[in-house]
């Protein structure tokens, strides 16, 4: 049914009507959608068909058995064992009888068929969260004064066969900005996913100051945390709202949210928009006006702006940017830094070059650290992938 639901929603949704025109696809999840409501709609009947069999086999039972009692009294009757009063009595007896008989019937299924559903909503309630903590939390920090630091964290996501991160340790100190550079697949995310207490680790510690993450309530943890997701979830809300979303405890004053649009470089975008703040963003709803993917990108950084949070991670910030573009916005985020802890996940060397420290990390390891200038000198894996990156004119133009 899922499946079936997840075709109907690709034929239709905005999102994929570009390449389902493009690449042909329409006709194929047409049929695919088809060959899957036929199964279902077999497998339903064959449902009905079953039942109703078996309703016409009770029908017939109770019917033989009514023959029978009626014969039966025909026959006393006949034989003038009872007289015509008694048998109406027997026979309205019977009657009540049967009728009771089917409604306990009738309740028997239906209890059986609820205690279905009931198995699987006692199954759901007795799942035990997999983040949980200890003992009783720490009392929630406000700012980080030390750093973050990973020993020796090796993690594993369910149901996966290799570790996304193998003995990771590293150190974030407070009040830089640390960039993780890497290729696709190293484990830059997990990093993040796992600071912000989605998954735990399966060996070793992440702490704040000297605390394991697990030690704190995990609300108080992730306030202390805003991050810019590297896919962004699309609000189809005002431009106001979306960028609300990013603290709704805090009663942001309309001077606050133009500060974080105008610090995530967006201000540009919001005002030409029909009616900038008030705008509405996607397609969802009419009247909507849909935003490129970048600019999305500039929204949602406004949101992670607006939180107040001393730990920041951005998840690939500059990927929708040009290399000029890039420059500007690096420039002012240093300037919005100043006092938080700044995470850059990145596989922009331009990017990654401004930040105080540089870790590369290669297949859940980290492999070298150091400054820009330092790990050019290392001529390791940063030097070498560094010099191919400014093989492209666009990034040499650009640094
Ligand atoms: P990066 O951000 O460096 O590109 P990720 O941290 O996203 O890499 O992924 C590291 C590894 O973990 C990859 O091999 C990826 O396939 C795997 N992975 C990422 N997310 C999941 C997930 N939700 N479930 C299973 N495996 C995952």
């Amino acid at each position: 049914d899922r499946r079936a639901w997840y075709y109907d929603w690709i034929m239709t949704t905005a999102e994929a009507a570009a390449e389902l025109r493009l690449f042909g696809l329409g006709k194929y999840f047409q049929s695919n959608y088809k060959d899957l409501r036929q199964r279902l709609r077999g497998e339903r009947l064959q449902l009905t068909r079953r039942q109703s069999l078996a309703e016409l086999g009770a029908s017939l039972i109770a019917l033989l058995i009514v023959g029978a009692a009626l014969g039966w009294m025909v026959w006393k009757a006949l034989q003038g064992l009872v007289t015509l009063g008694e048998l109406a009595l027997i026979y309205a007896a019977f009657n009540q009888g049967q009728g009771l008989m089917r409604t306990l019937l009738e309740n028997a299924g239906q209890l059986y068929g609820n205690s279905l559903f009931l198995g699987n909503l006692f199954e759901f309630l007795a799942l035990q969260p997999k983040i949980c903590r200890g003992g009783p939390p720490w009392p929630p920090l406000h700012e980080v004064q030390a750093g973050i630091t990973f020993k020796g964290v090796s993690f594993t996501y369910p149901d996966a066969t290799s570790n996304a991160l193998d003995d990771f340790t590293m150190t974030i100190p407070s009040g830089k900005i640390v960039a993780i550079v890497g290729p696709n697949g190293a484990g830059k995310s997990t990093l993040l996913k796992l600071l912000c207490r989605f998954y735990d680790p399966v060996k070793g510690r992440i702490e704040i100051d000297g605390r394991d993450l697990r030690d704190f309530a995990t609300d108080d943890l992730r306030r202390l945390i805003t991050v810019l997701f590297q896919q962004p979830f699309h609000y189809n809300t005002s431009v106001r709202e979306n960028v609300l979303y990013g603290d709704l405890k805090l009663q942001s004053s309309d001077a606050q949210i133009q500060a974080a649009i105008r610090a995530a470089g967006a201000e540009e975008i919001v005002a030409r928009l029909p009616q900038q703040e008030q705008t509405l963003l996607g397609r969802w709803f009419s009247g909507g006006t849909e935003l490129s993917v970048g600019e999305w990108q500039r929204i949602a950084l406004a949101r992670a702006f607006l939180r107040q949070a001393p730990i920041i991670i951005l998840d690939e910030p500059t990927s929708a940017l040009d290399p000029w573009a890039e420059a500007d916005w690096l420039e002012r985020f240093r300037e919005l830094a100043v006092g938080r802890t700044s995470i850059i996940i990145t596989h922009r060397f331009t990017t990654a070059m401004h930040a105080d420290v540089i870790h590369v990390m290669d297949r859940g390891r980290v492999v070298e650290s150091g400054s820009h200038y330092g790990l050019l000198g290392l001529k390791g894996l940063y030097a070498e992938s560094w010099s191919r990156q400014m093989m492209s004119t666009d990034y040499a133009e650009s640094v």
